[in-house]
């Protein structure tokens, strides 16, 4: 039988349910393992694509003050929807050339270079005023920040033109708690910081450095992933609580005998009579192609599986464990949520959950859930 639907939902292949109430409630369990260090929010990419705008308002509320994104085009769209005494920090630098963008705008650079620090103080310069800005330390990961030599290159006036308001740096392997590499970063990240500033505030962690040993934590933490709902450290039992569901739409049903091959490349032949149900959603709206036989959907508690290969669009789903006419076109099943984790998903596609989420598509209608209601949809 067909479900209500929302005009949003009538029209979209898919549907995206993110409970926002679940996102304040794992802030909060975050902050208070972070406590005394300051929780900040890691928003770059839409929020690993469930809306930075969204996401940022309902943390706010929350009490979080200190946004990262990655890039300083995400960080001129998030300004206006967080509380002017928030703070936004760009990840990727100051590349040149932003240089006064960002500064109207408030936004706080990580200055990764020895450049930026030199391009950031000429903007303060040419403003008469000081900026605040980010240094961020190599420790160890070999991607972004300053070397340990660059720190006695950094001018000894820094601080008339640039308020550094923290000193950070990031972990390569804090999912992986026994790793020997997170202890060395940790202990070279508090030599370089001494050396730039004993005074001035640190930061490390991302979501796995919350949960391990709490010297990873800093005076701010950086949690993305966590806030989002997936398992901060790997074959660990998750203490967050799922964010996102999503729901895919049946838009055929059919019989067909045995000996019927299914999809491109006909990789899967029914070998009995079989009930089928094509679903509106594909590779192009980030579900990976190589979850055709490899993982299912979910109506109730029924499993069924992905049979052939998907397509751009769709994919088919063996549906005979369902009684007939238990579903109708129009009728959702479950892709992520309580019957297949995010991570699942994730691990049937040999990747990790941070792409999975970051690649669901836009073509997706989002409703957004405050308590149980069901509250906001975008198209
Ligand atoms: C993406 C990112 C984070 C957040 O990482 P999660 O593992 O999602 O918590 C924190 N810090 C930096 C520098 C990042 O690039």
């Amino acid at each position: 039988m067909a479900s209500f639907q929302d005009p949003a939902e009538a029209l979209a292949g898919g549907r995206l349910t993110i409970d926002l109430a679940a996102l304040r409630a794992n802030y909060a369990l975050i902050a208070a393992r972070a406590a005394p260090a300051r929780a900040a929010a890691v928003v770059k990419a839409e929020a690993y694509g469930l809306g930075a705008a969204r996401v940022a308002q309902t943390l706010a509320q929350a009490g979080c003050r200190d946004f990262f994104v990655a890039m300083i085009a995400e960080a001129l769209d998030l300004a206006p929807q967080v509380p002017a005494d928030a703070r936004i920090y760009v990840l990727n630098g100051l590349p040149p050339g932003a240089e006064a963008a960002c500064a109207a705008a408030g936004v706080v650079p990580v200055l990764n270079s020895l450049g930026q620090v030199a391009r950031w103080r000429a903007e303060a310069r040419r403003r008469g005023a000081r900026l605040p800005g980010v240094i961020q330390v190599d420790s160890g990961m070999s991607r972004l920040g300053l070397a340990p030599s660059d720190i006695d290159d950094l001018p000894t006036d820094l601080n008339d033109d640039v308020e550094v308001v923290l000193v950070m740096s990031h972990l390569a392997c804090g999912d992986t708690p026994g790793a020997a590499a997170n202890q060395e970063q940790l202990a070279r990240f508090e030599a370089l910081a001494d050396r730039i500033g004993p005074g001035l505030p640190r930061s490390l962690a991302n979501s796995a450095g919350v949960f391990i040993a709490s010297e990873f934590r800093q005076d701010l933490v950086r949690p993305g992933l966590a806030l989002y709902g997936a398992a901060p450290i790997e074959g660990v039992a998750s203490p967050v609580l799922p964010v996102l569901r999503l729901d895919a739409k049946v838009i055929q049903l059919r019989t067909v005998e045995a000996g019927a091959g299914v999809g491109y490349g006909l990789t899967y032949v029914a070998s009995t009579r079989r009930r089928l149900a094509t679903v509106s959603i594909g590779y192009a709206d980030g579900w990976p192609r190589r979850l055709g036989g490899r993982a299912a959907a979910y109506f109730g508690d029924v499993r069924l599986p992905i049979v052939g290969r998907v397509s751009m669009d769709s994919m088919t789903l063996d549906v005979s464990d369902l009684p007939e006419g238990a579903l109708d076109e129009g009728d959702f099943v479950e892709l992520i949520g309580p019957h297949q984790t995010l991570e699942a998903v994730a691990e049937a596609a040999e990747t990790i959950a941070y792409e999975i989420l970051t690649g669901l598509g836009k073509r997706f209608s989002r409703t957004y859930l405050t308590h149980d209601a069901r509250v906001e949809i975008d198209a």
